[in-house]
């Protein structure tokens, strides 16, 4: 066996949304919870630079990892599965291979050769992955390649898999390829022939894949798997079954079942020892389905049609659910079906509500009523990024009297702009990439709410925002009863409020769902349900 970091890639057959995210993490659980080092990369083939500038209802939740990149929300999966931290490279689009690519042609760099597809934009694709490789901090690189297999958008990449299998051969390179097999319920039968289809367009390609997962509805027989195997070039036990889970947190135990770590390792020429050490991993299954309680709490936002828009939020109440021995009953509500008149008879049945991150002005009515109603009935309240921003908004309307207070993103006019933009933010022009990002240091002031939820004076949490609380009311704010209870130890900028009369009652600038985890459940969010819990 060789030492060398291995590279296994997840392709996708047949139709999108099958899950290739969530194999790959289940994947990488596995081998992670055998004791191997793990990372997980997401190549998309759109031409975006990154997903920061996408509406959430085109490709839901812009995940944000540490070192202050807009990423796939899959990143989010790969977090919350190993508790490890993302980064920028671990999640790549078209739009930023050809960026570096025209910008070493601009500066000479192919001295004079014609840029083309083959071999310089597969050249960055592959440097992209090998790259990961090259810290030397794993012995896995996982990479999941975006789309379906035929599409023309990420032909590239498939063609970069068929050259780094080429030269890195099988001991250190395998590829897994996810597809379905549809049921048809007429003759009860699983159909083998759309996978067939999806591995011949990959061999055409020039890639044999090693292992395939099928997604199906039913469970999947010796015969099946026989003909799948033969008809596609595949071991028979390498031909293996991905049945509909009821969370995506059973899936490594399926795979697991399935034997698709002890299939992965042994073709990679490793020696089996052992069973996976996933102790904690079924112990939180196990109170993820028998909770003793339920709490009903409100998640208040403009895209809640699309539930992916949220989903590191959704993600989160799960893990703090369980803490709680709780199940977190969600209830999606648009913003913009909130007012004035009708907010008790909306949100009466909740014992907690959210007011969601967001951007724009469309819905902020529904977001400000929503607070005032949860601030003047005790209802525990936790504002996310602009949902902290309305706090402030509702706070300085409603209880400092200043009737027109407003953020400038919303109002630019306003007199009292109590959410300003930051000093720094104020000459640029450009939309991707310039927001603040990334991890921030926040100083918790002891004897609030806050420090009982973290315990700590000092916390980092990632940020996604232009605007800020403006300092210039501070003074009467606080004078009013609102604590300001985390700033920025750098910059001054507030990054917590609370209302200390109020059971629960806080609002944070930054994002705490993006660093909850399985293993980490976020305080915030355990703290929040536990007060939603105890509430009326
Ligand atoms: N739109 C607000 C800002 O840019 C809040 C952003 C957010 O909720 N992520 O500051």
């Amino acid at each position: 066996m060789s030492t060398n970091t291995k590279y296994i890639f997840v392709t996708g057959g047949v139709t999108s949304s099958l899950g290739k995210g969530i194999i790959s993490a289940s994947l990488a659980k596995l081998l992670q919870a055998r004791g191997y080092t793990v990372t997980i990369q997401k190549l998309d083939p759109y031409i975006n630079v990154d997903p920061g500038t996408l509406n959430p209802y085109e490709h839901g939740e812009c995940y944000v990892t540490d070192d202050g990149a807009e990423t796939d929300l899959d990143l989010g999966h790969y977090e919350r599965f190993l508790n490890v931290p993302t980064s920028q490279a671990n999640n790549v689009t078209t739009g930023r291979i050809y960026q570096s690519v025209i910008e070493k042609e601009r500066k000479g760099e192919f001295l004079g050769k014609t840029v083309q597809v083959i071999p310089h934009i597969t050249d960055e694709i592959k440097n992209r992955i090998k790259q990961l490789g090259k810290t030397g901090k794993y012995q896995f690189v996982i990479t999941e390649i975006g789309g379906t297999v035929g599409d023309i958008e990420s032909l590239p990449y498939i063609e970069a898999v068929r050259q780094l299998k080429w030269e890195l051969g099988h001991n250190d390179c395998l590829v897994i390829h996810l597809t379905l097999l549809p049921y048809l319920s007429t003759s009860g039968e699983l159909k083998t022939k759309p996978t067939q289809h999806s591995v011949k367009l990959l061999l055409e390609y020039g890639v044999q894949p090693d292992v395939l997962v099928c997604r199906a509805e039913h469970a999947i027989n010796k015969d099946i798997r026989r003909k799948i195997a033969l008809f596609c070039n595949v071991a028979a036990d390498a031909v293996i079954e991905a049945l509909d889970a009821s969370t995506i947190y059973e899936v490594p135990l399926l795979m697991e079942k399935e034997k698709l770590d002890v299939i992965v390792l042994k073709k990679l020429g490793f020696s089996i020892d052992g069973e996976p050490e996933l102790t904690k991993w079924k112990s939180f299954l196990q109170r993820l389905h028998n909770p003793s309680n339920e709490v009903k709490i409100g998640l208040i936002g403009k895209y809640v049609e699309l539930k992916d828009s949220y989903k590191s939020i959704a993600e989160a109440f799960i893990h703090a659910g369980v803490v709680n021995d709780c199940k977190v009953k969600l209830e999606w509500i648009h913003s913009e079906s909130l007012t004035e008149e009708n907010i008790k008879e909306k949100l009466k049945d909740l014992k907690g509500i959210l007011v969601a991150p967001g951007f724009g002005n469309r819905g902020i009515d529904g977001k400000i009523a929503a607070i005032k109603y949860a601030r003047e009935n005790k209802i525990p309240f936790l504002g996310i990024c602009l949902g902290m921003q309305c706090a402030v908004i509702e706070f300085a309307r409603h209880v400092l009297g200043l009737k027109d207070a407003h953020s400038r993103e919303m109002n630019p006019a306003t007199n009292s702009p109590v959410i300003d933009l930051l000093e720094a933010q104020k000459n640029i022009s450009h939309m991707g990439g310039t927001m603040r990002l990334g991890a921030y240091p926040c100083h918790v002031e002891e004897g609030t709410l806050a420090y009982n939820i973290y315990h700590s004076k000092d916390i980092t949490e990632r940020h996604r925002h232009r605007y800020e609380f403006n300092n210039d009311y501070t003074k009467e704010f606080k004078e009013a009863g609102m604590v300001l209870s985390g700033v920025n130890p750098d910059a001054g900028l507030v990054e917590i409020v609370e209302i200390p009369t109020h059971p629960f009652f806080i609002g944070v600038q930054f994002h705490p769902e993006y660093k909850s985890t399985v293993e980490n459940p976020h305080p915030l969010f355990v703290g929040f349900v536990k007060a939603s819990m105890a509430a009326r």
